[in-house]
């Protein structure tokens, strides 16, 4: 079947909806980037839809019944979200998942240094970046620092207008004749990605050492009440600084940072709150994770029991646990695992394979694998789910496109989806497509958010 540009299909009531939509989504990228903000955002979210804490819950001991809302936090940066039906949880579970954390500088436990009078902070590269494009961009720091008073203080800077940015150099062409004859992936190393935040030599009436980084250190104990020491003890990432955009001199796409995979997250999240008055059939499950871009490993990636367990706990305040139940639970779910994919680009057309590859503005792409060469490390849905999958979104007249990643032997990548298929329930990939994936800056098509919304629902709602 001959599919068109979803601009050529939505009406302009439609166009108007999805703008809307976008403009909810560029003020949540524009303040969420980091994996405790966005958990932050979605849990406020979620309880002005009446969705409750689960520890909250437990320790009064509350019986929860079909269309009862639960918010379970792991550690600041994993959420999940669980709605739940009026079928015993044993039938299986209708999941969300997205990840929300993104790839990004973060600070070392001793990052603050003085060269040649500039006070320096040292960074350590998150996920799977290109180092060429942190260099020469306005910088923000976001994260927190835990002070040993049990306090956590929040850090944002360079986000406001009035606030100061932060950068990382590069050398002037004149000068760059041994750099540019590197390979482009040699020519920046990890250990040269160091931020420039500060010029100015202030007196201090003691020794005339380091009096950049000692003026350094006086604003941050003014600002935060913290010591040197304490950067031991924070989680401090170095994010490009600035408001996500509209794209396009006709606005027809997003232009932000972390994309990846926030614009699934969202979307997901909305999809779900969306449903929070309804007492489905099903339970409903959107389960936002951290450490996808390092493999999903610790206590807040998707390989930790966190899910496992808390939904455990909830089947306890629902009545009817067992350890079989819970297997049942697991293997009778389906799960959307929402992750964003390649968009084709004509700049680089070469590595994309074009009857296979995503189109912009045509919806969110189901990938049957992801994984590299051989289809190595990838989950495969069945011919029979994805079949589902189609039948539910076409009675709904939600678009979407089958896709790869790029061409075959061009490289790969992988999400959380085989990770849940460990516990042989459906699995598929459902993303959005992007340009610059892992850049500072991610391109993606409004159509393609607003879409990739209305399907997470019609998949809660109708699978
Ligand atoms: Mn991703
Ligand atoms: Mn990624």
């Amino acid at each position: 079947m001959a599919k068109k540009s979803l601009w050529l299909t939505y009406s302009p009531e439609a166009i108007q909806k999805m703008n809307e939509f976008c403009e909810g989504y560029k003020a949540f990228m524009s303040t969420c980037k980091t994996e405790r903000e966005c958990t932050d955002a979605f849990i406020e979210m979620a309880e002005k839809a009446g969705y409750r804490n689960l520890y909250a819950l437990i320790r009064e001991g509350v019986t929860l019944v079909p269309g009862d809302k639960v918010y379970a936090n792991n550690r600041e940066k994993m959420l999940m979200l669980v709605q739940l039906g009026k079928e015993p949880l044993a039938e299986g579970l209708r999941i969300l998942g997205a990840h929300i954390d993104s790839p990004r500088l973060d600070l070392k436990p001793h990052p603050l240094y003085e060269d040649s009078e500039f006070a320096m902070f040292k960074t350590h590269y998150y996920g799977g970046i290109k180092k060429f494009q942190w260099v020469t961009l306005p910088l923000a720091l976001h994260g927190v620092v835990a002070l040993k008073d049990g306090s956590v203080k929040k850090v944002v800077i360079g986000e406001d207008p009035s606030d100061p940015v932060l950068g990382i150099s590069d050398i002037l062409p004149h000068l760059g004749k041994d750099q540019m004859s590197k390979p482009i992936g040699e020519a920046f190393t990890g250990e040269d990605l160091n931020v420039n935040i500060g010029n100015a030599a202030m007196p201090d009436g003691e020794d005339e050492k380091e009096l950049v980084k000692k003026n350094i250190l006086r604003i941050l104990k003014d600002k935060y009440g913290m010591e040197e020491d304490d950067f031991e003890s924070a989680e401090i990432e170095v994010v490009p600084a600035g408001a996500a955009r509209d794209f396009g001199l006709d606005r027809s796409m997003v232009f932000a940072y972390g994309h990846d995979d926030r614009i699934c997250a969202y979307t997901s999240v909305l999809a779900q709150l969306d449903l929070a008055d309804m007492v489905p059939e099903k339970t409903y499950v959107t389960l936002l994770v951290d450490k996808e871009e390092i493999g999903s490993v610790g206590a807040t990636g998707m390989h930790s029991k966190f899910f496992e367990n808390e939904m455990a706990e909830i089947m306890e305040l629902a009545g009817g646990y067992s350890e079989l139940n819970i297997r049942r639970m697991l293997k009778n779910s389906a799960m959307l695992s929402s992750d964003v994919s390649a968009g084709f680009d004509p700049n680089y057309a070469g590595v994309h394979e074009k009857n296979n590859a995503p189109l912009f503005s045509y919806g969110p792409v189901l990938h049957k694998y992801t994984g590299s060469r051989g289809k190595g490390g990838s989950n495969d849905a069945t011919a029979e789910y994805i079949a589902q999958l189609r039948r539910i979104f076409d009675d709904a007249e939600v678009r979407f496109q089958l896709g790869e990643l790029g061409k075959v032997d061009q490289g790969g990548g992988g999400t959380i989806a085989y990770i849940l298929a460990q516990y042989s329930m459906d699995v598929i990939d459902l993303g959005i497509p992007l340009h610059n994936m892992h850049a500072p800056w991610e391109v993606a098509a409004k159509p393609d958010i607003f879409e990739a919304y209305r399907a997470y629902k019609v998949f809660l709602e109708k699978l």
